[in-house]
């Protein structure tokens, strides 16, 4: 009998399908290197028909699939958990085609394994711009921004990734495939399965191409790298921006910078020292920026990626570290302070806490806080921020997802009529739970 591997290989062809645990290695273990588990093999299926293939062929065998793009994800949606029943990656790095940009409409089609970057110098170089940029752009794909909705330094200007998508292609658990790619501006012809896949972190099918919508570029952008007491005057400052055209709006305290300086060799910025840093972008000459004295200002493009490199780092900075909790939370603007002061007293509190610091997309009330100390296995400093994010009025996930790091949380924000709802549809989709089981939650049963 010809096992599943062979299977595989007859579909993509055999060095495409990856067994060697030396090569494996870096798909069964996440960005972050706190996430990994053993899997059958991966596969890279070059185009849509080899996907459809590849998830027949997991379904007769009852093998669970886990798509995977660029493995940057942060929790853990990417790769197999350490104890699950060995899985198929199915790896869309070869479905990195992308089309002409429609003129009149500034769509563009795209293969899932498209790398962000790639898509933004292909919408730059025919004068457009592609609305979603974050720091793994140059290793993430747009099937894996789609499937966990990701946000980045523009959301304030652009929304998420679900506010650029027109059209969406994916092979559905069962195998069938579905195209809807017209990009209509009106479209209202039922479920809006493009919005559903958008967010579903690979649970409901493997998203085989985007058409997505791209923006004119602004014809000025300023960059502001400004000194501040503290995240309530970083508020205030970002709010004299709000009515004009803000793009980005990112804040750093002082260990995320040091961190950070540590990390690029860059010199501290500003004339002073200042416990938090602003990296305020507007769509306007400097003329157009209210800020303090003590701040450096970029309008040429070199200028502004130089002070971007203070932000950009940051996950990699506290990475240096060891292993470190990371949270992605959102916390409604006018709390941000108290909730900030409130985890300082907590954690400075906890022996087991060695280090800890903020950043993070201050415009959209989301913040990062990473936590070095406890070991990866402590879910006591997990539930405790989480906890107080809650108690905020905030949500858990601002837009990493749930993937498997937080799926026992996801009642802390999802009440249990949304979550059977939820747990319906991917019962309907994938009656067997195949795909990508034991992300977004722990089991299909209602909960109780
Ligand atoms: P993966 O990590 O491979 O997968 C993520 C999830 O999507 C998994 O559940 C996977 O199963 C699913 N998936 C992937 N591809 C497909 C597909 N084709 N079809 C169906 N499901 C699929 N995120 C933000 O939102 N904003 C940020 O600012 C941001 N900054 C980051 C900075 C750094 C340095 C890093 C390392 C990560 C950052 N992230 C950020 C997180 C991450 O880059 C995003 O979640 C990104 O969208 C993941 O894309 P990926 O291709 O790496 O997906």
């Amino acid at each position: 009998m010809v096992n599943l591997c062979e299977q595989l290989a007859r579909i993509v062809g055999g060095p495409h399908v990856i067994t060697d645990p030396q090569v494996l290695v870096s798909f069964t273990t996440d960005w972050s290197g706190r996430f990994s588990g053993p899997a059958l093999c991966a596969v890279r299926p070059a185009d849509t028909r080899e996907v459809a293939a590849v998830v027949h062929a997991c379904i007769a065998s009852d093998t669970p699939m886990i798509p995977q793009g660029g493995n940057t994800g942060l929790v853990g949606g990417s790769v197999p958990g350490p104890s699950d029943q060995l899985a198929v990656i199915v790896s869309t790095t070869r479905l990195d085609w992308v089309d002409a940009i429609d003129p009149i409409t500034g769509q563009v089609s795209v293969g899932a394994g498209v790398r962000l970057a790639v898509l933004q110098a292909h919408a730059r170089a025919a004068g457009w711009e592609y609305g979603v940029d974050l720091g793994a752009r140059d290793t993430a794909t747009i099937g894996g921004t789609v499937a966990t909705n990701a946000g980045g330094i523009e959301v304030i200007a652009n929304g998420m990734t679900r506010a650029q998508l027109a059209g969406i292609e994916a092979v559905l658990p069962d195998g069938s495939v579905i195209v809807h790619m017209t990009g209509l501006m009106k479209d209202n012809t039922g479920f809006d399965l493009a919005g559903l896949l958008c967010g579903s972190e690979g649970s409901l099918g493997v998203i085989t191409a985007a058409r997505l919508r791209l923006r004119r570029p602004p014809s000025e952008r300023t960059l502001a790298l400004v000194g501040v007491r503290n995240f309530e005057e970083a508020l205030h400052v970002m709010n004299q921006h709000r009515s004009r055209s803000l793009l980005a709006a990112e804040v750093m305290d002082d260990m995320s910078m040091q961190l950070g300086m540590r990390l690029t060799g860059l010199p501290y910025p500003l004339r002073q020292h200042h416990p938090v840093v602003l990296l305020l972008e507007i769509a306007d000459d400097p003329s157009g920026l209210h800020v303090s004295d003590d701040a450096v200002i970029a309008c040429d493009a070199d200028d502004r990626a130089r002070l971007w490199r203070y932000r950009e780092g940051l996950g990699e900075a506290y990475s240096a570290l060891g292993v470190v909790h990371r949270f992605d939370v959102s916390v409604p603007l006018d709390r941000i302070p108290e909730w900030i002061e409130r985890m300082r007293e907590q954690l400075t509190s906890d022996p087991s806490v060695e280090t800890f610091g903020f950043f993070g997309h201050m415009a959209d009330g989301n913040i990062h806080l990473e936590v070095h100390g406890p070991a990866s296995d402590d879910h006591g400093i997990d539930r405790m921020v989480l906890t107080s994010v809650v108690a905020c009025g905030g949500s858990i996930s601002a837009e990493h997802g749930i993937g498997r790091a937080k799926t026992q949380y996801l009642s802390m924000v999802r009440s249990a009529s949304e979550i059977v709802a939820m747990q319906a549809i991917k019962r309907a989709w994938d009656p067997r739970d195949l795909m990508n089981p034991g992300v977004l939650f722990s089991t299909t049963a209602t909960p109780g």
